[in-house]
């Protein structure tokens, strides 16, 4: 079975929007600001593609442009602006950074309540004690995926490829705590398909395309494929798709898989963290 994330995100949409205009009604409206420091045409394409996501919701957007040569001080004032503004809800710093900057010490600046990209320090300590508040999108809409293909994930071998701070990492802990038993290989990692054959739940994010081949996973598997790469004029995951997706019980494919309900689950978030901050007023 193919996982359809335009589905997917399209139901995580209608329920976004629904909460949305609840707000709307009563005199909120989400707001979402975006941060781009230079004109990389890759993380242009992928503010465009949230706007206009942000559109169809209903959430108020804004971006934020900065030049390549920005210095720290700069984006971190920009930053600490946002955090103080009321119609601001979100704050999504787009990465990477050009080298000078040090996305860390960004990231660590907004707002926690703001933070709707889930990579805050205080949010991702929280999510690894057990308390999910904004969590990174990507593991979320992973997350949301099995739930709705009505996979329960205690005691599940779950094998995630890539330990990245985006994705594996913040995966890791949610698989974790719906007491899933969880392997995360990495570029070190030794004999990668004695891993991921074992997997009932494989999960590759390492943006190496066809790292999974045919006998490298078992029959029945739900995979979802993270990586984007173009090779070409073609989007291709990290899943040897074609060779893989009859021995799959669910596989996501690339495009249309993982990445829209990444971005439907940022405005989702962005929509709980305007009811967070609305409660605390
Ligand atoms: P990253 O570069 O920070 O991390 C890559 C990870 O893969 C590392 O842990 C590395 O050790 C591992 N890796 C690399 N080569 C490997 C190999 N040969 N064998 C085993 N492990 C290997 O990347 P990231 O930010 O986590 O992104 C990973 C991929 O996912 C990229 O292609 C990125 O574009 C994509 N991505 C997609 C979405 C989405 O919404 N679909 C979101 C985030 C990232």
């Amino acid at each position: 079975m193919i996982i359809d994330g335009k589905s997917l995100a399209a139901q995580i949409e209608a329920e976004t929007k629904e909460q949305a205009n609840w707000l709307i009604d009563r005199g909120i409206r989400p707001g979402l600001a975006t941060i781009l420091v230079g004109s990389d045409p890759g993380s242009e394409m992928y503010i465009r593609i949230k706007h206009s996501a942000c559109n169809r919701v209903g959430i108020r957007s804004e971006n934020i442009v900065l030049p390549e040569d920005a210095s720290e001080e700069q984006l971190i004032r920009k930053i600490k602006e946002l955090n103080e503004r009321s119609d601001i809800h979100g704050i999504l710093l787009q990465l990477p950074l050009p080298k000078a900057l040090d996305s860390r010490r960004s990231m660590a600046t907004i707002d926690p309540g703001k933070d709707v990209d889930g990579f805050h320090p205080e949010n991702m300590g929280a999510l690894l004690l057990g308390t999910e508040r904004l969590v990174p999108c990507t593991a979320k809409g992973i997350i949301y995926a099995l739930e709705q293909l009505g996979v329960c994930l205690e005691g599940k071998e779950v094998v995630i490829v890539g330990h990245s701070n985006v994705v594996g990492k913040p995966l890791a802990a949610m698989m974790l705590n719906r007491n899933a038993t969880v392997q995360v290989c990495h570029i070190f990692t030794k004999d990668l398909p004695a891993h991921t054959k074992r997997a009932e739940i494989l999960v590759v994010a390492a943006g190496v395309p066809s790292l999974i081949k045919r006998g490298m996973v078992q029959e029945g598997v739900y995979i979802f494929d993270v990586g984007i790469s173009r090779t070409g004029n073609r989007t291709v995951g990290d899943v040897d798709f074609d060779s893989i997706k009859d021995l799959a019980a669910g596989i996501t494919p690339v495009p249309g898989g993982v990445g829209p309900l990444t971005v439907a689950m940022l405005m989702s978030q962005t929509v709980q963290a305007t009811e967070i901050q609305t409660r605390r007023q």
